[in-house]
C-alpha cells in the first residue's frame, strides 16, 4: 500500500508510516492502492477506482494481506497427488482433499477430474506455485 498522506509505498499495512511519521490511512493526498494524487475531497480514486474513507482502505488493505503469504503444504505433495492417482488409477481430485478442499475434491471424484481437463489445469497450478490452499495461501514450497 501508499502512504495516504506522503505517497510513499509501504510494505506491508504498518500503523505509522516511517516516512513521514503520519497514520498511512489518515492522509488524504495519495491513493493506498495505486499511489496517485488525489483530491482532498475525493471519496474515490479517479486512477483505480478504490473508496478513500479511511474504513473502505482498511478493509481492503487487510484482506489483501490475508490473501498473501505463503501456504504451509508442500508443492510436491499436491503435484503427485493430483497426478499420480489420475496417472495410474483415474481417480481425480486427491489433491484436494489434501488442500481442505473437500467440496470440489468430491465434485472432481465424481467427474473424473472433469474428464482429465480439470485435472492437467490443476496440475499445471500445482507445478507453477499457484495453487491455492483452502485459506487462499499460494502453495509454493516443494519442501515436505
Ligand atoms: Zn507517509
Ligand atoms: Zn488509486
Amino acid at each position: 500500500m501508499y502512504c495516504r498522506n506522503c505517497g510513499k509505498e509501504l510494505t506491508g499495512t504498518p500503523e505509522i508510516c516511517l516516512n513521514c511519521g503520519a497514520r498511512p490511512l489518515a492522509g488524504r493526498s495519495f491513493c493506498y492502492a495505486c499511489g496517485a494524487k488525489t483530491n482532498e475531497l475525493a471519496e474515490i480514486c479517479i486512477k483505480c477506482g478504490v473508496r478513500l474513507t479511511e474504513a473502505g482502505a482498511r478493509a481492503r488493505t487487510t484482506a489483501a494481506a490475508a490473501t498473501a503469504g505463503v501456504s504451509t503444504k508442500s508443492r510436491l505433495v499436491v503435484t503427485l497427488l493430483c497426478a499420480l492417482p489420475a496417472w495410474f488409477f483415474g481417480i481425480a481430485g486427491i489433491h484436494r482433499f489434501y488442500l481442505g478442499k473437500i467440496g470440489s475434491g468430491i465434485a472432481m471424484l465424481l467427474t473424473l477430474g472433469g474428464l482429465g481437463i480439470w485435472t492437467i489445469i490443476d496440475f499445471i497450478y500445482a507445478v507453477s506455485g499457484n495453487m491455492r490452499d483452502k485459506e487462499n495461501k499460494l502453495i509454493k514450497d516443494w519442501q515436505v
